[in-house]
C-alpha cells in the first residue's frame, strides 16, 4: 500500500564531470524498480540534475531550505527556487544541520512549512545521538522532535520521515533490522496521535550505513518503507541496488 521511497544524500559531494558520469551510469544500471527515487545533490548542481534526470523517472530533491519565503537573508535558498529548479522533494532536519548550524525544531517545523507552501513534498529527518540511546533516551528524543517539527501541521499528508539514528550515520554502524523497525513503530505510533487518518500510509524511511548489503532486509521490515542514503549514493552500482531491492 505504500509505494517504496529510496533518496539519495549527496550530502557535499559532487563535481560537474563527477555528477554526470555517476547519473548516467546510475540510470544505465537502473532495472525495473518498484520504488520512487529521488536524488538530493547540493544546491549549485540541481540545474545540471535537471538536465541529466530530464527523461527519467528519477525525481530531484534539495538538501535543506530556508524558513524564509525571500529577502535579505545571504546563502539561503528558499522552497519556492527549489521548485522553480525543477525539485519536487527537500530534505529538512537533518542531524548534520542541526548539529552543525544548531537548528532547532521550531525552526525545522517553519522549513517544512515552507516547503509544503513551494508544493514540494519534506523528508522530516529524526534520530538520536549514541549516547541518548545508551542512556535510554532514544525514544523521547525522537518523540520529542516529531512533535516539535510536525505538531503545528493541520494533518501528515505530503509528507515522509526518515529515522537516522546520529551513530549510524557515515560509521559503518547500521542499526539492526530490528532496531530500525522498532523506532519506526514507534514513530508510526506517535504519528498516528497526530493525524490517525493518515498515519498508515505515511512513508517512513530509513538512514544511517545502509548498503547494497544490507537495504534488503531493512526493507523486509514491516515499518521500512524505504531508505536515506549518504556513502553509498555516490557509487551507481551500489545505489542502483538499493533502488531495485526496495
Ligand atoms: P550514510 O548513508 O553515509 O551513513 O549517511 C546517511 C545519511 O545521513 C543520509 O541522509
Amino acid at each position: 500500500m505504500r509505494q517504496p521511497l529510496v533518496i539519495a544524500n549527496w550530502k557535499m559531494h559532487g563535481k560537474r564531470a563527477f555528477n554526470q558520469a555517476l547519473v548516467e551510469a546510475f540510470l544505465g544500471l537502473l532495472e525495473e524498480h518498484r520504488a520512487e527515487c529521488v536524488l538530493c545533490p547540493p544546491f549549485a548542481y540541481l540545474g545540471q540534475l535537471a538536465e541529466l534526470l530530464r527523461s527519467s523517472d528519477v525525481m530531484l530533491g534539495g538538501q535543506d531550505c530556508s524558513h524564509i519565503a525571500e529577502g535579505a537573508y545571504t546563502g539561503e535558498v528558499s522552497a519556492e527556487m527549489l521548485d522553480d529548479c525543477g525539485c519536487q522533494w527537500v530534505i529538512v532536519g537533518h542531524s548534520e544541520r542541526r548539529q552543525y548550524h544548531q537548528e532547532s525544531d521550531a525552526l525545522v517545523a517553519a522549513k517544512l512549512s515552507m516547503a509544503q507552501r513551494a508544493g514540494l513534498t519534506p523528508v522530516l529527518c529524526v534520530g538520536e545521538t549514541q549516547e541518548q540511546r545508551e542512556t535510554g533516551e532514544a525514544q523521547d528524543v525522537v518523540k520529542a522532535q516529531l512533535l516539535g517539527a510536525l505538531g503545528d501541521l493541520p494533518d501528515l499528508q505530503g509528507l515522509a520521515i526518515a529515522y537516522e539514528p546520529v551513530w549510524a550515520i557515515g560509521t559503518g554502524l547500521t542499526a539492526s533490522p530490528e532496531q530500525a523497525q522498532d523506532m519506526h513503530a514507534f514513530i508510526r505510533d506517535v504519528v498516528t496521535g497526530l493525524d490517525a487518518t493518515h498515519a498508515s500510509g505515511l512513508r517512513l524511511l530509513y538512514g544511517g550505513s545502509v548498503k547494497a548489503g544490507n537495504a534488503a532486509e531493512l526493507f523486509a521490515q514491516a515499518d521500512i518503507d524505504g531508505a536515506l542514503v549518504g556513502g553509498a549514493s555516490l557509487d551507481a552500482e551500489a545505489f542502483a541496488a538499493i533502488v531495485c531491492a526496495a
